[in-house]
């Protein structure tokens, strides 16, 4: 960030077709910085990347993290994440791990610090076999990306805070971190976001604030994503334990809905951190 101001407000957004706001509205909202999706791994090429990244430049809008996107993933219910999301399932991984590593040559070409990914479910027992070949399938992509200069954040919310810490700890790579999401603590049912978010500061890199309620069956199935500020993550508290860990990086707003109406959502929570930020800084 040129002026390097602390905790900018981002946004999610789409490059090419995919999920997030269109570079038009994020000029219309005059954010300063995004997270993206990725394009599928055939079409992470050098010129592609160039394009964007000069579009991107030109509207003065900087990239703060690639996100990873995989073919046949469904995020349709939770234990459809379960099976076909990420690096956890095992049918799928060498060939995930490969289209990681062209996003990550992506990414770098765009000139971006690093790589979001949504791993999948973590195992909670460390000693078994899935926990291990993840540890070594995220120590390899660690060590690419580190020889690019890249970080690698690990989307929250599939697995505990107590599940994830024990795995970065395992992994123990300087450039792996987390991306941290509060709403998916919730909408997943893993655990009370803040607390989650305390246990992991060490960890934290970059985040998310989207909001959400709980489902009646946390863990079974999905809660409510909702307009930030209307669920339960008490964004004012999530924002204060960010600046009490010495968070000073975007804040970027995620908000998983199309349309005008995702448009209108992300414009009021755009002043809903504004307000939040200067009641916060200005006492800090
Ligand atoms: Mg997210």
């Amino acid at each position: 960030m040129s002026d390097r101001e602390i905790m900018p407000i981002g946004v999610f957004a789409s490059i090419g077709a995919g999920p997030g706001v269109s570079l038009e509205v994020v000029q219309q909202l005059g954010l300063p910085t995004v997270h993206v999706l990725a394009p599928r791994s055939d079409l992470c090429t050098e010129a592609y990347a160039q394009e964007v990244r000069n579009e991107f430049e030109r509207a003065r809008i900087e990239i703060t993290l690639v996100f990873c996107s995989y073919s046949e993933e469904s995020y349709e219910t939770i234990a459809a994440v379960q099976e076909t999301v990420g690096l956890a399932p095992p049918t799928t991984r060498d060939d995930r791990i490969e289209q990681t590593r062209r996003t990550a040559d992506f990414a770098a070409a765009l000139g971006a610090p690093g790589l979001g990914i949504h791993v999948g479910f973590i195992s909670e027992d460390r000693g078994s076999a899935q926990f291990g070949e993840l540890v070594r399938a995220l120590r390899g992509l660690c060590e690419y990306c580190s020889a690019m200069g890249l970080c690698i954040n690990l989307e929250t919310g599939q697995e505990n805070a107590v599940t994830l810490l024990r795995f970065l700890q395992e992994v123990n790579r300087a450039n792996l971190g987390v991306n941290f999401d509060p709403a998916n603590m919730i909408l997943y049912g893993s655990g009370e976001p803040i607390r989650a978010l305390r246990k992991l500061g060490a960890y934290l890199r970059s985040c998310h604030c989207k909001d959400g309620t709980w489902s009646e069956k946390p863990g079974e199935e999905w809660g409510l994503e909702t307009p930030l500020g209307e669920g339960d993550v008490e964004i004012e508290t999530f924002l204060s334990t960010l600046i009490g860990l010495g968070y000073e990086g975007p804040l970027t707003i995620e908000r998983e809905i199309s349309g005008e109406q995702q448009a209108r959502d992300i414009g009021e929570g755009v002043k809903l951190l504004e307000r939040l930020k200067k009641k916060l800084l200005d006492r800090a």
